[in-house]
């Protein structure tokens, strides 16, 4: 298995048993031992006074600084438990939390790149969490109210009962390759930055296999058949709940007929020019960043690792 990408690894225990007791998720919101992290939309309560780190608080701290939110669950570590508290709409609270602990907020996504890898997997954990509650408020099959369960990992319609699981959306993030090239593009949807290329990504539709799914991208957005598709590793990105599956396909055919509603540029580059991009010696092509799973497919290929 390869190492894990930034967002993965995480070291809690999500205590699938433990979480169904809800008294239990209860006593330990209340336990002076157990740890919050606050987050506030796309930005995290961090302590950087003492090397950067989350800024995990107590129980008193967060009532002290006024917070109702009673949290949701992510599990423990060495019979500590950690939960993600959500402090998005109250700017009082972050005002008191970051004036009692000289803790700041900062944006989820640098912060993690520049911590530790396995918190940088809680922090994917309780944002997506929080994400996830914060768009499905009301029951989808009714439209009743849904009452969060199991310490945040269920929701439960309060009207018809129905019971709503965490949602993950697969993409499929593909590196395809002919010999001593491969094959990169610009997408409408991200900010298309002059230079700047990716290796192809998209949705997973309803029904379809990874290989399917890969091969149907690819068609679509750059009209060039693959072959051997291969799994190359996967990546959790809680942007706000995408799971990204990255494979490696070869080409069956080399002519790009590129879809111009989709992607502003579809190419092929030569190793060589990819090996100096990786170490930002060339000027012509800028490759996403190692917080980025296309970064380590894109890195795979040209080292001939895969
Ligand atoms: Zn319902």
């Amino acid at each position: 298995m390869r190492e894990p990408h930034i967002f993965a690894g995480n070291p809690l225990d999500r205590g699938e048993q433990d979480r169904r007791d809800e008294n239990w998720i209860i006593e330990k919101a209340k336990d002076l031992t157990s740890r919050f992290l606050p987050m506030a939309g796309p930005t995290v309560l961090v302590d950087s006074e003492s090397g950067l780190d989350l800024g995990w608080i107590g129980r008193s701290v967060l009532m002290d600084s006024g917070c109702s939110d009673t949290g949701y669950y992510l599990g423990s570590m060495e019979n500590v438990c950690y939960f993600a508290v959500d402090v998005n709409n109250e700017d009082n609270v972050k005002k008191e939390l970051c004036e009692r602990t000289g803790y700041t907020f900062e944006d989820a996504r640098s912060t993690a790149e520049s911590i530790d890898k396995p918190k940088s997997g809680i922090l994917a954990q309780g944002r997506a969490q929080i994400n996830w509650h914060n768009r499905h408020r009301f029951c989808s099959v009714c439209g009743g109210t849904n009452e969060s369960r199991r310490g945040g990992q269920k929701l439960q319609c309060a009207s018809c009962g129905s019971e709503h699981f965490p949602r993950t959306d697969p993409v499929i993030i593909m590196l395809v390759y002919d010999g001593e090239r491969c094959l990169l593009g610009q997408s409408r949807g991200r900010l298309a930055r002059m230079n700047r290329y990716s290796a192809l990504a998209g949705f997973m539709d309803q029904g379809e296999s990874i290989e399917e799914g890969v091969a149907r991208e690819i068609r679509e957005e750059a009209g060039i058949e693959v072959k051997n598709v291969r799994y190359h590793s996967s990546q959790p990105w809680p942007f706000p709940s995408s799971l990204m599956i990255g494979c490696l396909a070869e080409a069956a055919t080399t002519d790009i007929n590129m879809d111009p509603e989709e992607m502003t540029d579809v190419r092929w580059f030569r190793r060589d020019e990819v090996l100096l991009a990786l170490d930002k010696k060339n000027d012509e092509l800028q490759l996403p960043d190692p917080i980025a799973i296309a970064h380590h497919l894109i890195k795979s290929w040209a080292n001939g690792d895969f």
